[in-house]
């Protein structure tokens, strides 16, 4: 403190000053002749990813997200509090590092991709209805402000199977769904037809199935309910084809 106020204010007010512009302004470069267009907007995220924090309070969340001298620094544009309440880290505009590696279909760079939620839930326990409530509302205000499909919305363990199974099983994707958020099979599920090929569908869905078990274990987790644990056998059940028809079948 005593540091800060040797320095002439002056040069603190500059300092502010040139933060705030380089928040703002793009840079222009140097090497190029800059003829300002009109006809831009902000690059925008495509994509929602959903996590749970699987820490013990929402406080230590809050530490770990805007710790920049943490080994492995991380954030996410968004933390909800058990209580429902929304806690913003990033603004929608910036890049959080919260998905880190991974593939959602064609999409590989996910930070660059997508808005990432943070729930306080430790990773064994039911979401709350505040959090579901918080979740449904924000879901409205993200896809309608920042023009994100509406279907666009996945967990962090969709994206990188191998690594992560947040938000897991007990996450109430059927809730979001009959909001209108996320992909869900509509209608009576019915078994394929011959021929339907259940790992070119989940490629569709979007899951990155070179590790087969790690992806059908995040598909389970998301359409099932269910965490067969990291030891799954790489073969489908009746159940998981049905599903997997329904989401991809023509009219879907
Ligand atoms: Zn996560």
């Amino acid at each position: 403190m005593r540091r800060i106020s040797l320095v002439p204010k002056l040069l603190i007010a500059a300092l502010a000053l040139g933060l705030t512009a380089c928040a703002t302004q793009p840079a222009r470069n140097p090497i190029a002749t800059f003829v300002k267009s009109p006809n831009v907007d902000d690059r925008k995220a495509q994509l929602i990813v959903v996590h749970y924090t699987e820490q013990g309070s929402v406080d230590e969340s809050l530490q770990t997200l805007s710790d920049a001298k943490a080994a492995h620094p991380v954030s996410a544009h968004y933390l909800l509090g058990k209580d429902g309440h929304i806690y913003q880290l990033v603004p929608d505009g910036l890049r959080a590092w919260q998905a880190g590696a991974g593939r959602w279909g064609t999409m590989t760079e996910l930070n660059s991709a997508s808005i990432g939620i943070e729930i306080d839930n430790n990773g064994s326990e039911p979401f709350t209805e505040p959090q579901v409530q918080a979740l449904l509302t924000l879901l409205g205000d993200l896809t309608t402000r920042l023009h994100i499909p509406k279907g666009n919305v996945i967990g962090h363990q969709d994206l990188a199977p191998t690594r992560k199974i947040d938000p897991g099983p007990l996450f109430p994707w059927k809730r979001l769904a009959d909001a209108g958020y996320g992909q869900w099979p509509q209608g009576e599920l019915v078994d394929p037809p011959a021929g339907f090929d259940g790992w070119m569908a989940m490629r569709v869905v979007g899951y990155d199935i070179r590790d087969r078990a790690a992806a059908l274990r995040a598909f389970r987790m998301h359409y099932r309910a269910r965490d067969d644990g990291k030891d799954l056998a790489p073969e489908f059940q009746p159940e998981d084809l049905k599903i997997l028809y329904a989401l991809t079948r023509p009219g879907s």
